[in-house]
C-alpha cells in the first residue's frame, strides 16, 4: 500500500517524500480515512508506530483549503519535548504548503511564543500550562480552532493535566473535530474521551 490512495494535496505529498516515507504505517492506514473524513477520533497507539504523522497529514490536509493566519488546529502535548518534536515534525510535512505551527510551553519567554502566533500561525502545539497561561492573558485566540488534538492523553493524566484540558476545552468552539490519543486507557481518559468525542472511529494498534 502506497500513500497514494489518500489523495493528499501535492504540497503535502512532497512533505511525505521529504520525510522519507514510502509506505504507510499500520496506525496511519487505519486512522487516516477516518480523519481526513471529518470523524472524531480515539487512537490507543504508542510513541514509534508513526502516529504523529497518522494525525499530522489529515490535519494538514483538511487545513491547505480553507483561511490563513488564523488558530484553526489545536495540538495538546504533555511535555515540551514531545510537543517540540510535533511541532518539528508539522514543520517537515507542511513545507510546501505554507500552513505554519507554532510551539507554546513553559520555561521560555511569553512574548516570542504570542509574535509568532500574531505572524499568523494555522497550528498551535501547546503544553496544558503555558497555554492556559496565554488563554487567561488574551493573548490567544481559540474561537476559531476546527480540530483539536490531545497525544499521550495518559501522559497527561498522570501529571495532573486533566483540569486544565476541560478549561482549555471551555476556549474552543463547540463544532469541532476531536483526536484523542493514548498508549493505554485507564477509567480517567476512558471518560475523558466520552465526554469529548462524538461518535469516534476507534483504531487500536
Ligand atoms: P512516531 O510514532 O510518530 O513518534 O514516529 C516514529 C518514527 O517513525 C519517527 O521517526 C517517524 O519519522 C517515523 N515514521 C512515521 N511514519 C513513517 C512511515 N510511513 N514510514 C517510515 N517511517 C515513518
Amino acid at each position: 500500500m502506497s500513500f497514494d490512495e489518500f489523495q493528499f494535496h501535492p504540497q503535502i505529498i512532497a512533505g511525505i517524500k521529504a520525510c522519507g516515507y514510502t509506505s504507510p504505517t499500520p496506525i496511519q492506514r487505519e486512522a487516516m480515512p477516518p480523519i481526513l473524513a471529518g470523524r472524531d477520533m480515539l487512537g490507543l497507539a504508542q510513541t514509534g508506530t508513526g502516529k504523529t504523522a497518522a494525525f499530522v497529514l489529515p490535519l494538514l490536509q483538511r487545513l491547505q483549503d480553507g483561511p490563513r493566519k488564523k488558530v484553526r488546529a489545536l495540538i495538546v502535548a504533555p511535555t515540551r519535548e514531545l510537543a517540540e518534536q510535533i511541532h518539528e515534525n508539522i514543520g517537515k510535512m507542511a513545507g510546501q504548503t505554507r500552513l505554519r505551527s507554532v510551539v507554546v510551553y513553559g520555561g521560555v519567554g511569553k512574548p516570542g511564543q504570542i509574535k509568532k502566533i500574531r505572524e499568523g500561525a494555522e497550528i498551535i502545539v501547546a503544553c496544558p500550562g503555558r497555554l492556559l497561561d496565554h488563554l487567561n492573558d488574551k493573548a490567544i485566540n481559540l474561537r476559531e480552532v476546527e480540530i483539536l488534538v490531545l497525544d499521550e492523553a495518559d501522559h497527561m493524566f498522570d501529571k495532573g493535566f486533566l483540569p486544565d484540558i476541560k478549561r482549555i476545552i471551555k476556549h474552543l468552539p463547540t463544532q469541532r473535530q476531536n483526536l484523542v490519543f493514548s498508549a493505554t486507557m485507564p477509567a480517567e481518559i476512558r471518560h475523558l474521551a466520552e465526554d469529548i468525542l462524538n461518535n469516534p472511529a476507534t483504531v487500536q494498534i
